[in-house]
């Protein structure tokens, strides 16, 4: 067997120990079933590592999260970090981490299961979304300098700074083509080429790189414009790239699209195969401790972390196929309309580790 895969486990704060226990359990009979070998390795991060070390990430948490294959993340946060004014806060922890592991592209497949569709807030038959959202992770408005606010004679003003280089734009936008070859090969490059310089460079970039992925159909898109069709027209998309903050914004708006934020995962990805992965709900701290907590957005980000930072593909549909199985057969955490049968976060992961039991792996032994 070739050397192991050594996974680094952010658990964090809040439901991410509970949800994340899950998803390990998962890519433990998945890694026996296929015959890889997966090593896990345990780091404090976010509100508990505060607690802890006065730090919401170690430096060793971070080498060994470089030295990892893929970090699997919770979630981080809680009330008792929630002090505005406190120097250090569990998301910086999380900021961190993207950062030292140079991850720039973060993605968010959107997909509505077929039960859960009623729960969408979206009418009409919405079966066949299926789109990705790549949000550019490190640059544009969260990032530029200066970013500050100021007293004035006339009162205090505030400035932020939206800023890219070309670099930035073409790494992400080339993530979002190479996605789109494995996929429908539709791309929508989105931006506000009409307002902003940045959006100018944007679709520039878009535009050329456009003419090398002559396969792939790309179409520019102002963001208030996929505001607006990601809730008309969902299913004509398959990969959105969008720069940060437009990102930010879109992707929570997608979100509710597949009806409950407890199924949905992301990855963040940068330029090589080391990737972190996380469900997108925050640490649910009214829930946490109560065994409740919904745990396939969690599982569904470690068919991710199988498929980006290993290449096993047919364990990553294995995976996705097995939490399709659940959801079909009626099973339902309190977070999930309709359903059958309620079941906490461990029978909703046993369910999940049985059906993969029975399905096995395409290619395992
Ligand atoms: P949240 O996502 O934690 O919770 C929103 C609602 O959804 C809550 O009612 C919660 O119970 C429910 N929910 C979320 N995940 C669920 C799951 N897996 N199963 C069942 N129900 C689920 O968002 P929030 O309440 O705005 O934030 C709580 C804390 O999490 C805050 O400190 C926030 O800063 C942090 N947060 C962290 C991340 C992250 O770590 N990436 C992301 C978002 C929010």
């Amino acid at each position: 067997m070739a050397r192991p895969a050594h996974i680094c486990v952010m658990p964090g704060d809040g439901i991410g120990p509970e949800v994340t226990s899950q998803a390990i359990r998962v890519l433990e009979i998945v890694g026996k079933i296929a015959g890889v070998g997966l090593e896990f390795h345990t780091e404090t991060v976010g509100g508990c590592c505060i607690d802890e070390t006065g730090t919401a990430l170690t430096p060793s948490g971070l080498r060994h999260a470089k030295r990892s294959a893929a970090v699997l993340f919770g979630a981080v946060g809680g009330p008792k970090w929630d002090d505005p004014t406190a120097s250090v806060r569990p998301e910086d922890g999380l900021l961190a981490l993207r950062k030292g592991l140079g991850l720039f592209a973060n993605l968010r497949p959107v997909q509505v299961f077929g039960p859960l569709a009623a729960a969408s807030p979206l009418k009409g038959d919405i079966s066949s979304v299926d789109f990705i959202v790549v949000r550019e992770l490190t640059g544009g408005l969260y990032f530029g300098k200066p970013k500050r606010v100021w007293d004035t004679p006339s009162g205090r003003r505030a400035v932020d700074t939206c800023a890219y280089s070309e670099v930035e734009i073409e790494r992400v936008l080339r993530t979002g083509f190479t996605l789109a070859r494995q996929r429908r090969s539709k791309l929508a490059s989105v931006d506000k080429a009409n307002v902003l310089a940045t959006g100018r460079l944007w679709r520039q970039v878009a535009t050329r790189l456009a003419r090398e992925h002559a396969d792939v159909q790309v179409e520019h898109v102002l963001v208030d414009t996929c505001a607006m069709r990601l809730v008309t027209r969902p299913q004509d998309f398959d990969v959105i790239v969008t720069e940060n903050t437009f990102g930010d914004i879109l992707t929570d708006e997608a979100a509710v699209i597949g009806g409950s934020m407890g199924m949905m995962p992301s990855a963040s990805l940068g330029a090589g195969r080391l990737g972190l992965y996380e469900p997108i709900h925050g640490s649910a701290p009214d829930i946490a401790g109560k065994g409740i907590a919904n745990p396939l957005a969690a599982i569904l980000s470690a068919a991710l972390l199988l498929r980006y930072s290993l290449g096993l593909e047919a364990a990553a549909r294995t995976v996705e196929h097995a939490v399709d199985t659940v959801i079909d057969r009626g099973l339902r955490t309190a977070d999930i309309a309709g359903g059958s049968k309620f079941v906490g976060t461990v029978e909703m992961a046993d369910a999940v580790i049985s059906v993969i039991k029975d399905l096995g792996v395409e290619g395992g032994p």
